[in-house]
């Protein structure tokens, strides 16, 4: 005998163990979903059967109907679920059945709160799987033959979902995977044909395969000696049937298979095109944004089908990264099976077809934020910073993408991304072709900003940018609907036709009057500053500093520092108000010395309240305090 036959006793890997737990506590209001799970992995199995007969049809062993069976033994308290799809090998089992690949499930787990309501639902993000067998079942077989192996090449696995779980090589004829479930004491009405078929109807009925049940017998017919079997679910691919004959709830569940999700998705769009391409796609939008959302592995893209055949999982070449949340399937009539990633990577056919899904989702995301703004909220609220990436890599969709996005604004005290592009623009005052924006650290901080004080006066709407993202969204993001966008923070503020003749007449005059304190701050703050001059943005503050109009803000600079690269140098503009109190004391402080000191305070104050970091903050201090010493002396 040699290692590989060997009956072995294995450690489940931490996270498996972790996960375990955590099901077996959290869901169990939920039971009933082991069936769906388990029916999802055989009926994935058969597709994956299917698609590597494609190459091999020896692989189909004579048998190509591919079915699930579900059975049951009242007395034994156990239910079976028999797949003849493409089975494991003995390295799949361990790794698929001990083990979960999905990098950052660490981190993932460590972060659940113990409260068991609030984690199912993080547990739903996760997607649950083979492992929810274990809310039912206090012991779990798996006979399984990977298809094309010989008989000998069986394995069994087993487990009480304790720490462990067995494997051993077994003979098993039929290729294809028999889970037999050792129902929990209290869990026996599982066995039952009533029960199952109904569970079958609930949450599998949209499952392609043919799921069979044995047949029902009533007393006085006489049963046969062998078992019949008899065809439960629809067994028909969903996508294939008119978008009027699938009901909500069928789905909601293929969505719950196809994205390997618990919960409900928030909205879809079931297309079939025919023309000069020929395809069906349905997509979904999930409710909940998955924890690997930023990882450059995760999964993502459609499930790929060609005339029904199942081709491969995550073809990404379908939507751009910015749309990478999307789920569903695209089933094409102008692919060729034996399809590669490779060739998907570019051609006419997927091109199209990409340009076409794009604006599907689009289309769609539009009509969730125009027809239920609760639900789009939430979208938001989990996929928002990703459409942010949106305007970068999809030039052509900008303007849709744009009207898309959700800004805080000064017209909102909730602080909540709830203004769109189109509210703003619906709000313009009389003379405003600027769209203004002001970008910061987070909306405490921007919502008291200096740089707003004008726009208060004149009762001008400013959008509050506080995602890290912002800054780099806004550099490719430069107009709406005409308009072009300014951050007010920047360059020398032109209210355009917001600002009266008289009013610039009279800013002018004021800048006369200032030309010499304008050179002794020059004089004072010296290399600090790459210009002073007078300020038209101000009503209370004295001072402000404003970012060039070709330098990098303050959010660019930090995500650039944080990365080690080195930040181009660049000096702020300082400007001040001229009608402060401080200013005029400032302007008539005739000891160079002092007034120096001053300037200096000034200008870190503004540094202050634009959220940046002092490069001296005890030499601030040290004046600050000077300061105080004679104010009391
Ligand atoms: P998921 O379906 O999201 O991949 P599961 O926990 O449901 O996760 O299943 C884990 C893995 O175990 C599957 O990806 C598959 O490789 C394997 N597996 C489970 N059930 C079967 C089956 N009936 N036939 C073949 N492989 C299976
Ligand atoms: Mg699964």
């Amino acid at each position: 005998m040699s290692v590989e036959t060997r009956k072995e006793t294995l450690g489940f890997q931490t996270e498996v163990k972790q996960l375990l737990h955590l099901m077996i506590h959290s869901l169990y209001s939920n039971k009933e979903i082991f069936l769906r799970e388990l029916i999802s992995n055989a009926s994935d199995a058969a597709d994956k059967l299917r698609f590597e007969a494609l190459a091999k049809p020896e692989l189909l062993e004579g048998g190509a109907e591919l079915k699930i069976r579900v059975s049951f033994d009242k007395d034994a308290k156990t239910v079976t679920l028999e797949d003849n799809g493409v089975g494991m090998s003995r390295e799949d089992v361990i790794a698929h059945l001990g083990t979960i690949a999905k990098s950052g499930t660490a981190d993932f787990l460590k972060n659940l709160s113990g409260d068991q309501k609030k984690d199912s639902h993080l547990i739903g993000q996760f997607g649950v799987g083979f492992y929810s067998a274990f809310i039912v079942a206090d012991k779990v077989e798996v006979f399984t033959r990977r298809a094309g192996q010989p008989a000998s090449e069986g394995v069994l696995w087993s487990s009480r979902g304790e720490g462990e779980f067995e494997v051993e090589n077994i003979d098993k004829a039929e290729r294809g995977t028999r889970i037999v479930l050792h129902l929990k004491e209290g869990e026996e009405e599982f066995a039952d044909g009533w029960r199952l078929r109904n569970i079958i109807k609930k949450y599998s009925d949209h499952i392609a395969l043919p799921i069979e049940l044995p047949k029902e017998h009533h007393g006085d017919e006489e049963k046969p000696a062998e078992t019949e079997w008899e065809t439960v679910n629809r067994a028909s691919a969903l996508w294939t049937r008119p978008r009027t004959e699938v009901k909500d709830e069928e789905y909601q569940e293929f969505y719950k298979h196809v994205a390997h999700d618990y919960e409900n998705p928030l909205a879809w769009s079931h297309n079939k095109v025919e023309g000069k391409l020929e395809y069906t796609s349905l997509l979904y939008v999930p409710a909940r944004a998955p924890f690997d959302l930023y990882q450059r592995e995760a999964p993502k893209g459609l499930k790929l089908y060609v005339q029904r055949v199942f081709i491969m999982d995550q073809a990404d070449q379908f939507l751009p990264l910015y749309l990478r949340f999307i789920k569903g399937v695209i089933d094409s009539n102008d692919l060729s099976l034996n399809v590669s990633r490779e060739i998907l990577q570019s051609g006419p056919v997927v091109d199209s077809m990409k340009s076409a899904l794009t604006k599907r989702v689009l289309d769609m995301l539009e009509k969730l934020a125009k027809g239920e703004p609760e639900q789009y909220k939430s979208f938001w609220k989990h996929f928002g910073q990703v459409l942010k990436e949106g305007p970068a890599e999809d030039f052509a969709n900008r303007e849709k993408i744009a009207g898309l996005l959700r800004f805080a604004s000064t017209s909102d005290e909730s602080g909540e991304p709830s203004v769109s592009l189109a509210d703003y623009v619906s709000r313009l005052k009389e003379g405003q072709d600027k769209l203004y924006y002001l970008t910061g650290e987070s909306y405490a901080q921007v919502k008291n900003s200096p740089h707003l004080e004008v726009f208060r006066k004149k009762g001008i709407e400013v959008l509050l940018l506080t995602d890290r993202i912002d800054e780099w969204l806004m550099s490719y993001l430069t107009e709406f609907d005409g308009k072009h966008f300014v951050d007010v923070a920047r360059g020398d503020l032109d209210l355009g036709k917001l600002d009266s003749e008289e009013d610039k007449k009279a800013q002018e005059e004021v800048a006369k009057t200032k030309e010499g304190l304008v050179e002794r701050l020059k004089a004072a703050l010296g290399e600090q500053v790459a210009e002073v001059r007078v300020s038209h943005r101000l009503t209370d503050s004295p001072a402000i500093l404003a970012i060039g109009e070709a330098d990098l803000g303050l959010q660019m600079r930090q995500i650039l520092e944080a990365s080690g690269q080195k930040v181009p140098d660049s000096k702020p503009i300082f400007e001040f108000n001229p009608t402060h109190p401080l200013i005029e004391k400032l302007d008539r402080e005739p000891d160079e010395d002092r007034f120096g000191e001053l300037s200096h305070i000034l200008f870190d104050q503004a540094a202050l309240a634009a959220g940046d970091s002092l490069k001296d903050p005890a030499s601030y201090v040290r004046r600050l305090n000077k300061l105080l010493v004679e104010l009391s002396a």
